[in-house]
């Protein structure tokens, strides 16, 4: 490809064309401008990755967070850019700061689809990413008073990554027509090759509308359809939208599909042997009766035809098993939003009926008439996959066994991973260039190659590497915080990390417990024997009132202690604003302790542990989700495990036999803990008594996800841990031992087990 002079002298065009000025008089604004010119210029000449079969992967998330580097790495660019600019005096990381991150989905679900993407394409398998363009995708936080503030999130500019690809498509809502324009995102892959994000929008969105944070009049759909990522379902007007917006990328992504078969030929009838439908959870359910609608309206199939090839073709991904999480929309929300599938799914429901008798663990319509969309997906879809092997034994043994039952062969596991070109060498160049220095750099395309780390695991010059890289990102971390939030951090101490979206059952609040109790615990004169800092990231969603609870609770935690010269030396507590994927690529390769302390069965499968595992940090977490596995790869000593297990808490719920008053009333951690969130310190440190005590009432009286229950092993555990580190030699083995098995989390790997066992692309 091009070297470097021809890198410089494109970029040197570029920046005449674009500004008028040469190379070295732009500044880091004007050069982000310029190289993502290029970049989508270069993407451009790249050949689309062809073959007679393709995935459509439909998810109303594609996490993707900012793409230069991801792109830049994967054309084979990256170096070339750096030098060159390092050249004329000019940072390509600084560069990067630049560009405005789009936030189009939620969390864990929304990064697998876009780490899912890279691998694909890296893979050189056909597939598409099919979703919305949100103008603001998921809200921004900031910090005030010690509470979330939620603002909007401006990413699309003048230029960006979005292509106009002049394609459109009529979709027809209740109370009329809407047009829907489709924009893609190019996806290159490692390899060469490349494949796009198509996100589907209207033309008469209206960013006016917006005011105060992220409010907007939640009935104009012409005005608000694909402003925000997930707006409010705390009411029935933004349940509404939500429908709309999913039937609205259903609809639009099956009139795409059918058009690619067309011009690709393929008798629609064989559909299943050209085109495959990932439904990533239940947001895109609808795709199956819509396809079959179009079907049988618009191709002259017959109602059998159109569900046998559709049941052939569509595959769906189960994220969850929270009962909040798994959608049921009622019968009305449908005769409102799109009355044209009702006839549809009557008739698929109507089937099943049939075929198995009224049964309501099975039901597509219970008798409440809600649709149960799961359900739907699991009858006339093909295959079921959970997301880490755990959570699929929960699906099959317990959640859906009813389904499995009657359909043994479509359950299937795909354990989740993550890209490593973006959570190693993309965020990790220090790591990578160490690794590389040791085993090659096979394992940039093999990651199973890491586990020939493990021939260096004696080796000490090795080890006191890995100890100064870390060290290098804990000194990055803490000055990027001190420059940009004036926040000091001590990076001698230990960086103890829970980053993720705040939920209860992910239990961020056990670590305020325990953070609470070491406060107490140095305030009695315990001191620890090297200084703690706890790092937080997580956003709430703006109408849960508990998980905003936790975050004010968190943010106060941090004043007191930061205003407490008694404490202050020994601990520190940082809630980090606005948690994204780019705050995350500067967080975890600084971490020395991962938090993945979920209730266990309720995390699926998470693929933050699996980020941190990565880049060398211990896990301390709960058999749960990919936690298991990542226990059984690393073995007992390379791992920190509590808490009561999925079987034990699967009893637990069912024989109703949990009362955290007990806990609180006979452990005196646990009480000095939760009494202090209302205390004098916290309401004279920025406490809102309302909070606090509902909080408190909370922990105490409900605890549905049973903070109380684990809390005495956590702290066990995590004291354990803390001295652990001191054993400074141990630890770092224990570093090589982690980054050494991470390969199997590789989202290459799971990319091609979908492949083998589901897609059957090539
Ligand atoms: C990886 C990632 C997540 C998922 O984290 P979990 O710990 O698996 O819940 C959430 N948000 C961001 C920004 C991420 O990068």
């Amino acid at each position: 490809m091009l070297d470097n002079l021809e890198v410089k002298k494109a970029l040197s065009s570029m920046c005449n064309t674009m500004y008028n000025k040469e190379i070295k008089d732009c500044n880091n604004e004007e050069l982000y401008y310029a190289i993502l010119q290029l970049t989508k210029a270069y993407s451009n000449l790249i050949e689309e990755i062809n073959g007679d079969k393709k995935v459509y992967y439909v998810s109303a998330e594609f996490l993707i967070g900012k793409l230069l580097s991801n792109n830049l790495i994967n054309l084979g660019l990256y170096d070339k850019f750096d030098e060159v600019l390092k050249s004329e005096n000019k940072n390509l990381a600084q560069i990067e700061e630049v560009e405005p991150e789009p936030s189009l989905g939620n969390g864990g679900l929304g990064r697998l689809a876009a780490c899912f993407l890279d691998s694909i394409a890296s893979l050189q398998l056909p597939g598409d990413g099919c979703g919305l363009n949100y103008h603001y995708g998921l809200f921004k936080q900031e910090f005030k008073n010690n509470e979330q503030r939620a603002e909007k999130n401006e990413w699309i500019e003048n230029y960006s990554w979005l292509n106009d690809e002049n394609k459109k498509y009529k979709v027809h809502f209740g109370y009329g027509d809407v047009t829907s324009k489709l924009y893609t995102i190019d996806v290159p892959g490692y390899n060469g090759g490349k494949n796009k994000l198509n996100l589907f929008d209207i033309e008469t969105v209206d960013e006016n509308i917006v005011y105060d944070g992220i409010k907007f009049p939640q009935w104009d759909i012409n005005k608000n359809l694909t402003l925000f990522l997930y707006p409010d379902d705390s009411t029935k007007q933004g349940r509404l939208l939500r429908v709309y917006q999913q039937y609205f990328m259903v609809s639009s992504t099956a009139q795409m599909i059918l058009e690619e078969l067309k011009e690709k030929n393929v008798d629609l009838h064989k559909m299943n042997e050209h085109a495959v439908i990932q439904i990533n959870d239940t947001h895109p359910s609808m795709i199956i009766p819509e396809m079959i609608r179009l079907l049988t309206e618009n191709e002259g199939f017959s109602m059998d035809e159109a569900i046998n090839v559709v049941s052939k073709t569509c595959a769906y991904t189960n994220h969850t098993i929270l009962a909040e999480a798994l959608e049921k929309w009622p019968i009305d929300f449908i005769e409102t939003v799109c009355p044209q599938l009702m006839p549809i799914i009557y008739e698929l429901d109507n089937r099943v009926k049939h075929k198995y008798g009224n049964n309501e663990k099975i039901n597509i319509i219970d008798n409440q008439g809600r649709i149960h969309m799961a359900h739907m997906d699991i009858h006339y879809g093909f295959s079921v996959n959970g997301v880490a092997r755990l959570h699929t034994d929960i699906l099959k043994n317990t959640e859906l066994n009813e389904f499995y039952k009657l359909y043994p062969e479509k359950f299937n596991n795909k354990t989740n991973g993550i890209t490593f070109r973006r959570w190693l060498i993309e965020s990790n160049k220090e790591l990578t260039k160490l690794i590389e220095s040791k085993i090659g750099s096979e394992f940039k395309k093999d990651s199973t190659e890491l586990s020939k780390l493990e021939n260096f695991i004696d080796d000490e010059e090795f080890l006191n590497d890995l100890e100064n890289v870390k060290r290098i990102k804990k000194v990055e971390l803490s000055d990027y915080l001190k420059e940009t939030k004036g926040i000091d951090l001590n990076p001698d101490s230990i960086y103890d990390i829970q980053s993720k979206r705040l939920h209860e059952y992910k239990r961020q609040q056990m670590n305020l417990l325990y953070i609470i109790n070491k406060y107490q615990e140095i305030k009695n004169g315990n001191i620890p024997e090297r200084p703690l800092t706890f790092i937080f990231g997580a956003k709430a969603a703006p109408a849960y009132t508990t998980a905003q609870d936790i975050i004010h609770a968190i943010l106060v935690m941090q004043e007191i202690i930061k205003n407490d010269p008694e404490v202050s030396p020994y601990m520190n507590v940082i809630m980090l604003e606005n948690y994204n994927v780019s705050l995350a690529e500067k967080v975890i390769p600084a971490c020395d302790i991962s938090e993945q302390i979920s209730l266990a069965s309720k995390e699926a499968s998470g693929t933050g542990n699996m980020k941190f595992m990565l880049n060398g940090a211990i896990t301390l977490g709960t058999e749960d989700g990919a936690n298991v596995e990542i226990h059984e790869l690393v073995g007992d000593d390379n791992i920190y495990i509590f808490g009561k297990n999925a079987d034990e808490v699967i009893k637990i719920y069912q024989d109703n036999s949990y009362n955290p008053k007990d806990y609180y009333d006979t452990n005196k951690d646990i009480k000095n803990a939760i009494d202090f969130l209302v205390s004098e310190e916290t309401l004279s440190n920025g406490g809102n008594f309302e909070r606090l005590r509902r909080l408190q009432n909370e922990l105490i009286f409900k605890d549905w996800f049973k903070t109380l229950l684990d809390f005495e092993d956590y702290k066990t555990t995590k004291d354990k841990a803390f001295k652990d580190y001191e054993n400074r030699l141990e630890w770092k083995k224990k570093m090589v031992k982690n980054i050494a098995s991470s390969g199997y989390f590789s989202s290459d790997r799971t990319i091609n087990d979908y492949n083998k066992d589901i897609w059957k692309l090539k």
